[in-house]
């Protein structure tokens, strides 16, 4: 008997869906209604490798764009009467939230509460779950969190060396993003080691249009680095990650910048868009810097410089090291940004093979290192599958 999950990302003017099997990971359905809130809002999905688009109203609201979902799910009746339960990813579940829970009218409240920590994506997620519960009034619902897998960063890792008042009066502190995927590529790397979680101490690293990286120590999350917000850490599409903090002081003070245009050039017009002046995507600053463009090239020698930093400063955190994992966009695709970073680390023990190393895109996953390194993987992520595993666990524990 199928278990059939109903996964939704909820963002702002988006909403990702997926129809999983939990046990198998089979995904038989799958779309986006895009462009929320816009004149040109579009609702496409694949049922298999069949592809649909259909048009949404002007101005479609979430509750719209989850009513036509529904009305897609309707048109397949045995996945739709297979369906048993919605699991929603939710981006910030703070303190509050260690992990996955059934959702009722107090979580719902909470979520909300701690939209003023994550404001574009925790609202975003109140108004999907408050139009999923519409849509499918019959199904348990759960919220999964993206938080939830960096519980276990201890506390020394989690602070800022900030005036502890902060922490203790307004939650200020590290939480740790894409825990899913993370959480997802760990226990694949460990299942090709032929090795319990437990046993594996990890470097794991979220390659995409946003960037994370984190350092798993016996199986557990001992650092990451996305912060308070995903800001932190390493370059990413659009996002500048670490910067020294008086940079936005300066610019408020001196360049007369407010607080919003800040975090809006730090967020949306930085990282390898910001420096290349040209693109936030990866493969065109391939494309560009092997036609000599001298900015593309500085955006991705500087996107790996961070990355490799972090690698190092983790492998000096999680003692000897089981595997390095690639994931993501940037992570599962670019041979250019693997080969490169390894190449920097060749004094630390690790070694890529350039055949394997090119042989791996498309979403496939396998083995990139050289006989004498140790395991570096290229492992496709599946958040979705997890968000769908974790639904089952908690929508019907008593
Ligand atoms: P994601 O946010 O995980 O979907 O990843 C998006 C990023 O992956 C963008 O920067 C893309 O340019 C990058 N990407 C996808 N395919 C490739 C590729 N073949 N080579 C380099 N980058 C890629």
């Amino acid at each position: 008997m199928n278990q059939h999950v109903l996964v939704l990302n909820c963002g702002s003017s988006s909403i990702k869906f997926a129809i999983i099997d939990a046990k198998s990971g089979d995904t038989p359905l799958q779309g986006i209604a895009e462009n929320l809130g816009a004149t040109n809002g579009l609702l496409r999905y694949a049922f298999r490798q069949e592809k649909t688009i259909i048009e949404l109203p002007d101005n479609a609201s979430h509750k719209d764009a989850l009513s036509n979902i529904g009305a897609v799910l309707n048109k397949f009746d045995e996945l739709h009467s297979s369906l048993i339960a919605v699991g929603h990813r939710v981006v910030q579940g703070g303190e509050v939230f260690t992990h996955a829970c059934l959702i009722d009218d107090t979580v719902k409240e909470q979520i909300r509460d701690l939209a003023k920590m994550a404001p574009l994506h925790n609202l975003a997620h109140v108004a999907g779950i408050e139009s999923a519960q519409a849509a499918f009034p019959e199904l348990p619902q759960v919220a999964v969190f993206d938080t939830a897998f960096f519980q276990t960063l201890p506390k020394h890792v989690y602070l800022y060396a900030l005036p502890y008042s902060l922490y203790e009066q307004y939650g200020i502190r590290k939480f740790g993003f894409h825990g899913s995927s993370h959480y997802f590529v760990s226990r694949e790397a460990a299942k090709r080691l032929n090795k319990n979680i437990e046993e594996c101490n990890l470097i794991t690293a979220h390659l995409g249009n946003g960037c994370s990286i984190t350092a798993i120590k016996k199986g557990i999350a001992v650092d990451t680095s996305m912060g308070f917000t995903p800001l932190e850490g390493l370059v990413m599409g659009t996002r500048c990650g670490d910067i020294d903090p008086s940079i936005a002081t300066y610019m408020i003070e001196q360049l007369d910048y407010s607080a919003a245009q800040v975090s809006s050039l730090m967020n949306k017009d930085s990282g390898l868009q910001g420096i290349s002046q040209l693109t936030n995507d990866c493969r065109a600053l391939e494309d560009e810097q092997a036609k000599g463009n001298e900015q593309a090239k500085l955006a991705l020698d500087m996107f790996i410089y961070r990355l490799v930093k972090y690698i190092g400063s983790y492998l000096a955190v999680i003692g000897p090291l089981d595997a390095l994992v690639f994931t993501g966009g940037i992570g599962e695709n670019s041979s250019y940004i693997r080969e490169q970073t390894i190449i920097q680390l060749g004094h630390l023990g690790l070694a890529i093979d350039d055949t394997l190393n090119s042989e791996i895109r498309f979403g496939r996953s396998g083995l990139i290192s050289s006989k004498h390194s140790k395991p570096i993987y290229t492992i496709a992520t599946n958040e979705e599958w997890v968000i769908a595993k974790e639904t089952i666990n908690y929508a019907f524990k008593a």
